[in-house]
């Protein structure tokens, strides 16, 4: 070490490091396309401020605006390298799951977490739409039902926040394993006297729409999400008809009957403290 290590060097870097450019900054809303300010849209939880479309939101934000005072203790999940399969499409599946991991910082497309929520402690099961779709795997049905059971235990409501294309498919049968596991783990919830409320978020389709999403008790959906089973273009092509432009998103599903409440994002911790006190013992 000499003064040109200690001093030079560092002085120089400072004059060639990277500032931080405009794309770090800046990012465009999917919908109305408008620039916005990243820090900004963080502050107004991912929801566009021009035309109120809600974007997609990381599990950590999500998770930090449900709870009380940012506070929540997230609850271990046992984790399995699981690829019964040894899949391989363009990649390996294990290296899909490596790449997903490092991108997200977490084991896999599930965190289940306990805290409160108004004057309720709760448990959230809730899916990770960054890591691999949110897709539905051996570890998503498995944290599933830890969740559930963790709500049991705690004589608390339990709530899911479903973002997820669907099934891993990677998985094969193993991940349409998990519908069955993840109904029985409501049917548990139910035959304890556990409340079960569900949030579907944009996307929920798929494996997911078609097992525990669809089975609270009450279900909210957020503004604007669309929800369904196989997508839209591919009923068109099996019916043979054209459906309407606003088919499989929550303002429909709640004209129809198919979910309770649609609600806005920033809306969202309060409308959940409301529910939760109408349903706690
Ligand atoms: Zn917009």
């Amino acid at each position: 070490m000499n003064w040109l290590t200690d001093f030079v060097k560092p002085k120089l870097s400072s004059l060639v490091t990277k500032r931080d450019s405009p794309s770090d900054l800046w990012t465009n809303c999917n919908k109305c396309n408008l620039m916005l300010y990243k820090s900004d849209l963080k502050e107004n939880l991912f929801v566009c401020s021009h035309c109120d479309n809600h974007m997609n939101i990381d599990v950590n934000s999500r998770l930090l605006n449900l709870f009380n005072n940012d506070a929540y203790e997230i609850i271990d999940i046992p984790f399995e390298n699981n690829d019964p399969l040894k899949f391989k499409d363009l990649k390996k599946y294990s290296d899909r799951m490596k790449d997903a991991q490092k991108k997200t910082d977490r084991k896999d497309a599930a965190v289940v977490a306990k805290g409160e929520i108004g004057n309720t402690q709760v448990v959230i099961f809730i899916l990770d739409f960054n890591f691999m779709g949110g897709s539905m795997g051996q570890f998503v049905g498995e944290a599933f039902k830890i969740g559930c059971m963790k709500a049991i235990e705690s004589n608390c409501p339990f709530i899911s926040v479903a973002s997820s294309g669907g099934a891993r498919m990677q998985e094969g049968i193993v991940s349409l394993m998990q519908l069955p596991k993840t109904v029985a783990a409501v049917n548990m919830l139910d035959q304890n006297k556990i409340p079960y409320v569900s949030v579907l978020t944009h996307p929920t389709t798929g494996g997911v729409s078609a097992s525990f999403a669809m089975l609270g008790d009450i279900i909210i959906a957020e503004k604007g999400s669309m929800i369904g089973f196989a997508g839209k273009r591919v009923i068109e092509e099996t019916i043979k008809e054209q459906l309407p432009e606003d088919f499989q998103t929550a303002e429909y599903l709640l004209e129809h009957g198919m979910i309770d409440m649609v609600v806005h994002r920033k809306e969202l911790n309060q409308s959940l403290s409301k529910v939760l006190s109408f349903v706690k013992k």
